[in-house]
């Protein structure tokens, strides 16, 4: 069988640190083979585990197109049970070979597509977050390997592409997505714009390509709209919650957001306090920062190199929805960082409040389940130029 052709990022750098964060603040799944190898381990004759639930069942739901059947439970402390002294018990007594597939690859991930696979590294991971190490570049026979494990997991699960659309009815063979997301990562590279600048181009540029062409964008200082700030919020609960949600909360569900717009406030909570989007607007996001501003755009480059943000890589949203849907996740990463600032009675957002805020969001974004009335409600709520331009002028 021919070899998969794999694609590396420009300027993405990893080697891991062994700070032990990367087990942390998530449930890590486990393969049927996994959770077999793995509860098969004599682990209640230690004390730390004895009366301990170390594993927990998916529901169908959970399940769907994933090939994992299992989580790892974490600690009260959210993290992995077996974590202990920054090492991996099961790593340390049975092999790097014994441990959950998912942790032998992390953070690397790849995403199979008809021109080959993709690769990333999540920003969980505080190397990659703060882009320590050897350029992805450099590791082109590494990543060779955690392909072929990546491909013995993933095989039955490659995402389908086969129907990817610029905007409902306008569909997009691959060949010609290809020269939007090139088009894209160019537009997002150049750093003589400010990354806000380069965001609302990038909508400009797909806006350009639909058949039916849009009105003229609104007035540069439109202030944000209630169904903006309710849209907001409904997102920051799910992808930037305060508690571990549960699985009614997890998921954006399109009645239980009319319910929220008729009848709460759309406020943005932190524990324990919560924040009018109107307060965190007096924070101030550090532009002139070019560590905030590069730490923000590699986020953003990485989802949309990975193809995690639209069709067959976020959903089967259109290409539009997804990139707008991105703008959005970027104005929450602005507004949540702007309250990690409040609560520590500072006036500017550092560095580290941005990188806390994107750890939480890949956690909780990448177990984020759309189905396919969100998808809807997505589609009719981030289509919009003019929201978007809203939302990253006022956040
Ligand atoms: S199983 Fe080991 S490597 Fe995986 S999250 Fe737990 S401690 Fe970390």
């Amino acid at each position: 069988m021919a070899e998969t052709p794999i694609h590396i990022p420009e300027d993405i750098n990893y080697s891991c640190t062994g700070c032990g964060k990367c087990c942390g603040e998530w449930s890590v799944p486990l393969t049927e083979a996994d959770y077999e190898r793995i509860s098969e381990m004599d682990w209640s004759s230690k004390e730390e585990f004895r009366g301990k639930k170390l594993f927990s069942s998916l529901s169908l739901h959970e399940k769907e197109g994933l090939p994992f059947t299992h989580v790892i439970v974490a600690t009260d402390e959210g993290y992995c049970p077996f974590l202990k002294d920054h090492l991996c018990m099961i790593h340390a007594e049975h092999g790097a070979e014994a441990k959950p597939q998912t942790c032998q690859l992390f953070p690397y991930t790849f995403t199979q597509t008809p021109s080959g696979a993709y690769a990333t590294v999540s920003m969980v991971s505080l190397a990659a977050m703060y882009n320590v190490g050897t350029p992805l570049k450099d590791q082109q026979d590494y990543l060779r390997t955690k392909l072929a494990e990546y491909e013995s997991v993933m095989s039955a699960h490659a995402p389908d592409w086969s129907h990817i659309q610029l905007v409902g009815g306008q569909k997009l063979d691959w060949p010609t997505y290809l020269e939007y997301e090139k088009e894209l990562l160019s537009i997002l590279k150049d750093k003589s714009r400010s990354l806000n600048e380069r965001l609302l181009k990038g909508s400009d540029f797909l806006v350009s390509k639909l058949d039916k062409p849009q009105p003229a964008s609104e007035a540069q200082d439109a202030p944000l709209k209630k169904l903006d700030r309710h849209l907001l919020s409904a997102l920051h609960k799910i992808y930037l919650p305060h508690k571990p949600p549960t699985r009614l909360e997890a998921h954006f569900n399109p009645f239980r957001f009319v319910y929220q717009y008729m009848f709460e406030q759309p406020v943005l909570r932190l524990k324990p306090r919560t924040f009018t989007i109107d307060e965190l607007q007096a924070v101030r996001w550090p532009e002139d920062d070019a560590e905030v501003e590069d730490m923000l755009y590699r986020y953003i480059y990485q989802r949309i190199f990975g193809k995690f943000y639209f069709g067959g890589g976020f959903a089967q949203i259109t290409l539009i929805t997804g990139y707008h849907h991105l703008i959005l996740v970027c104005a929450l990463i602005k507004l949540h960082s702007k309250a990690i600032a409040c609560e520590r009675e500072a006036t500017t957002v550092s560095l580290d409040d941005v990188a806390e805020t994107i750890r939480l969001l890949e956690k909780y974004l990448g177990q984020t389940h759309i189905s396919g009335y969100a998808a809807a409600a997505y589609e009719l709520l981030m289509f919009s130029p003019q929201r978007i331009r809203r939302v990253l002028r006022n956040t």
